[in-house]
């Protein structure tokens, strides 16, 4: 790299594409900088259904290559990070007149050799479905498809009566905002500069590099940097980055699709998630959440301006709960909603008309015609190891004897145990700090895995660990996410680096926030 320079790679966006490739370039020994805007993951990589999944659905739309992709890549990253991801079972539950969304191909080439089917799923199809979901992704660790039986056992307990057959199928949970983190935490140990509330304003490009204006957020203040090459991955805003930011004229786009959450208390007792399909064609989860509650969604709506803060609208919160009472023996209720999120789906644009219907697939654009561009359109948390491998193939010709890819198999920080290794880690946290309660203990090994002892290190009293926010968040762990998780507010902690906000009152959580601020 030429020393005038500050980085080799200046990366735009700190979601879990941008953190990513931060990563993945960083242990190829690139000098990287990562500017983002707000908090990690501020945008769409907290907001996510939270699965490493194959996308059952999309293989009504033949997207097989992402489809195998996805399915592979559940394993390889549950086994590099078992305490923020799990395997899920998913119910799906089988009624004769369940429908196709009418623009799949799958639907129209089953309308017309089927005609008399009207666009119902046959239930063979959905077997075949999940023969191929069973089958294209190499499974080790996840369990197969299986049958059951609603009339008995706790699956068909809180599901209406009419429901007496489902199957089910294997995928994963992440905690999504977490995996983005951690992420940037093993960027920065391999030599990044991850720069959080520092936007990118601007930037000059010239023949064999760029200079870049950044500005802090918090005290307004500008200065410039020089790259070699800038990665676009600001999601939602890369349109507005590529031609606002940078002053490019390009005819690439994205899509931006909303999808919301609602977050219910818990509906039923076992650990499994429902797949709902709806008369609409499209499907929904239930999936339990944080212990106590059922995470519901999602929707697609468009979103037309990214600045625009996405929210969950009263007719989406009709939406999913008319749709899950459709399953449910007790309906859902809309007062029964205790949170609700939103986030925007960057898709590349690919001139679907239906938001349902547009691929979740990525797409790297590289400009070459003077100092280097890579803009990064779509993807999918699931998929986001692939894509950063996939963008350093793209730019290695601008980097001379760059090495090759490395990151499968790589523990993230906190993820260096055995993938069904969690339960043995909480007995072992719990008989060395006898203090923790079992919930306790549980959500930090979930969160920090190995690293949860570097939270506690010598406490012997619940006391030693300072003030009690409530919830069990203690000053220590304030502490350790300010030195190293790059958190600077009560949002940060109780939303991204914890879900701890569905637990706090609006007094204990203005609390945690002048905590972070002072
Ligand atoms: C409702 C919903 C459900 C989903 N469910 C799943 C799922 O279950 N599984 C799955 O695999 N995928 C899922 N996805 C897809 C996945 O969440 C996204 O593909 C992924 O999070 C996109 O990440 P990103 O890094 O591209 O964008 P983002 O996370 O939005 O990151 C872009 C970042 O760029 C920053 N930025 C923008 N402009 C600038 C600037 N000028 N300077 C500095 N920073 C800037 C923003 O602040 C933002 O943090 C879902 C998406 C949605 C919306």
């Amino acid at each position: 790299m030429a020393q005038d320079l500050d980085y080799d790679v200046l990366i735009v966006g700190g979601g879990i594409n941008g953190c990513g490739i931060a990563r993945d370039a960083a242990g190829r020994g690139l000098r990287v900088g990562l500017a983002e805007m707000n908090d990690l993951a501020s945008a769409t990589s907290s907001a996510s259904t939270k699965l490493f999944h194959g996308g059952l659905r999309y293989l009504e739309y033949f997207e097989v290559r992402l489809v195998r992709e996805a399915l592979i890549e559940r394993e390889t990253l549950l086994r590099a990070m078992p305490h923020i991801s799990w395997p899920m079972r998913f119910v799906l539950p089988y009624h004769k007149d369940m429908r196709f969304e009418s623009a799949t191909p799958t639907s129209k080439l089953l309308s017309f050799i089927m005609p008399w089917m009207k666009g119902r799923r046959p239930a063979w199809l959905i077997r075949l479905g999940l023969f191929m979901y069973d089958n294209l992704g190499g499974r080790k660790i996840l369990p197969a498809t299986s049958t059951v039986d609603l009339r008995s056992g706790s699956e068909g307990a809180p599901l209406d009566d009419r429901f007496e057959k489902a199957y089910e199928y294997s995928d994963c949970w992440v905690e999504d905002s977490r995996l983005v983190v951690l992420n940037a935490r093993d960027a920065q140990a391999r030599g990044a500069d991850i720069m959080v509330q520092t936007k990118v304003t601007g930037a000059q490009r010239n023949a064999d590099h760029w200079v870049v204006t950044l500005e802090d957020q918090s005290t307004g203040t500008a200065r410039e940097v020089r790259a070699k090459m800038i990665v676009n991955a600001a999601g939602p805003w890369v349109g507005d980055v590529l031609n606002g930011t940078l002053g490019l004229n390009s005819r690439e786009g994205v899509r931006l699709v909303r999808g919301s959450h609602i977050v219910v208390p818990k509906l039923y007792d076992h650990d499994k998630c429902y797949f709902f399909q709806g008369e609409d064609g499209r499907i929904i989860f239930a999936i339990p959440y944080e212990g106590d509650f059922t995470l519901i969604g999602t929707t697609d709506a468009d979103h037309s301006d990214p600045s625009e803060k996405p929210t969950c609208t009263p007719e989406e919160q009709d939406y999913l709960v008319a749709f899950a009472s459709n399953y449910f023996k007790k309906p859902v209720t809309r007062d029964e909603i205790v949170w609700t999120y939103s986030g925007v789906r960057p898709l590349y644009n690919d001139g679907a008309e239906n938001p349902s219907a547009m691929t979740r697939d990525y797409t790297l654009k590289l400009d070459e015609t003077a100092a280097p561009l890579l803009n990064i359109f779509g993807g999918k948390i699931t998929t986001y190891r692939k894509l950063a491998e996939s963008a350093l193939s793209k730019i290695e010709t601008q980097f001379e004897g760059l090495s090759g890819d490395w990151t499968a198999g790589i523990a993230m920080p906190g993820g260096d145990f055995a993938v069904d290794g969690v339960d043995a880690l909480i007995a072992e946290l719990t008989r060395d700090y006898p203090f923790l309660n079992p919930r306790w203990a549980k959500r930090l090994v979930r969160a920090y895995g190995t690293e949860a002892r570097d939270i506690l290190g010598n406490a012997t009293s619940k006391e030693d660990l300072g003030e009690d926010f409530g919830a069990d968040l203690t000053a220590a762990e304030l502490t350790w996410l300010k030195a190293n998780e790059f958190a600077r507010t009560g949002a940060d902690v109780l939303w991204r680096r914890s879900k701890l906000g569905l637990r706090l009152s609006d007094e204990q959580a203005a609390r945690v926030d002048e905590a972070m601020r002072a």
